[in-house]
């Protein structure tokens, strides 16, 4: 444990301090051997028509499957991916996986969807953004509306310059942004005029007491109007029982992602949502 000894010195480091700091570091050399290893995996999402429950689009998400202690969720490793930079192959991989995904799933003849990727600030804001994503969609063979890029509102707002001139590149390539988590940032309003963005997604700390919080209600009927009256397209993240579906469908919200449908489920399984007009049971007997 670290621990201060000298005269009119303080302990700095608590042993809960330490040992987190140790963990983090442990972490740190792990995901160095892990991208060297090829530990990754790509979970996809099934991301619905509200009205119609087609499977529309995925949202892809990382998880890290270590040797010794099994599957690590995207939280526990993506910010020290970031603060240290892994987060540069790591997501350079990522995209390329998912390009190489859906690839094979059109190869296998099945329908083609457009699959959000999360990107982090660092991964976003490398002069070469615009080339990894061009390169890979090319390396695939891949036309470009079938991928979609997911940034947080508060990256976007960090550097709004960069932000709109590389939205606009991507645009201009055929990519659609997505601005994710939408609602937990702060002044994104004004910003969603000047960003050649064409999605939003209301983040889920929104829709989990979507039923009985009439502010809630408020707030996303209001985030909902707005998406629509701009002609974007809007997303409701973490749906995950019937009345908050049925509430969303009615306040006129496009797009569904949330447990009720599927859980984040490996490429293989998530096959069978592609081409299946009503996804998931629960939502196919809901259907008018
Ligand atoms: P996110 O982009 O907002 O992704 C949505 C998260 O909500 C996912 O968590 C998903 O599993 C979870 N989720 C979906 N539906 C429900 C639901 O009905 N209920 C609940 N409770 N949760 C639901 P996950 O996969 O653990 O990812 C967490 C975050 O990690 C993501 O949030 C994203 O910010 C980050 N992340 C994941 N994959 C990547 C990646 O490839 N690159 C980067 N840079 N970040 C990633
Ligand atoms: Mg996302
Ligand atoms: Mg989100
Ligand atoms: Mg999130």
């Amino acid at each position: 444990q670290a621990k201060a000894t000298g005269r009119n010195t303080y302990q700095i480091f608590t042993p809960e301090m330490s040992k987190a700091a140790t963990e983090r570091l442990q972490v740190e050399t792990d995901l160095r051997q892990a991208i060297e290893n090829n530990e990754f995996i790509v979970f996809y999402q099934p991301i619905i028509n509200a009205q119609t429950g087609e499977c529309i689009a995925a949202e892809a998400l990382i998880r890290w499957l270590h040797p010794e202690k099994g599957m690590i969720p995207p939280i526990r490793f993506i910010p020290i991916a970031e603060s240290t930079g892994l987060i540069l192959p790591l997501g350079r991989w990522i995209l390329n996986e998912v390009c190489r995904q859906n690839h094979e799933w059109r190869e296998n003849g099945q329908p083609m969807i457009p699959i959000g990727v999360n990107f982090s600030a660092l991964q976003f804001r490398q002069n070469d953004v615009l080339d990894t994503i061009q390169e890979a969609l090319e390396r695939f063979d891949l036309p470009a509306q079938y991928l979609q890029v997911e940034l947080t509102e508060s990256l976007v707002m960090q550097d709004v310059e960069k932000t709109t001139q590389i939205l606009h590149d991507l645009s201009r390539l055929g990519v659609m942004s997505a601005i994710d988590d939408f609602g937990t940032g702060y002044s994104s309003l004004a910003y969603l005029k000047r960003f050649p963005i064409r999605k939003i997604k209301i983040d889920r700390s929104f829709i989990r007491d979507l039923t009985h919080d009439p502010d809630d209600q408020i707030l996303v009927k209001a985030m909902i109007d707005l998406a629509r009256n701009m002609h974007l397209h809007v997303v409701a993240e973490g749906v995950e029982d019937e009345q908050q579906l049925q509430v969303l469908r009615s306040m006129g919200c496009h797009e569904i992602q949330g447990y009720l449908i599927s859980r984040p489920v490996p490429a293989k399984e998530f096959q069978q949502f592609l081409g299946n007009l009503s996804t998931a049971p629960s939502f196919r007997n809901k259907l008018d």
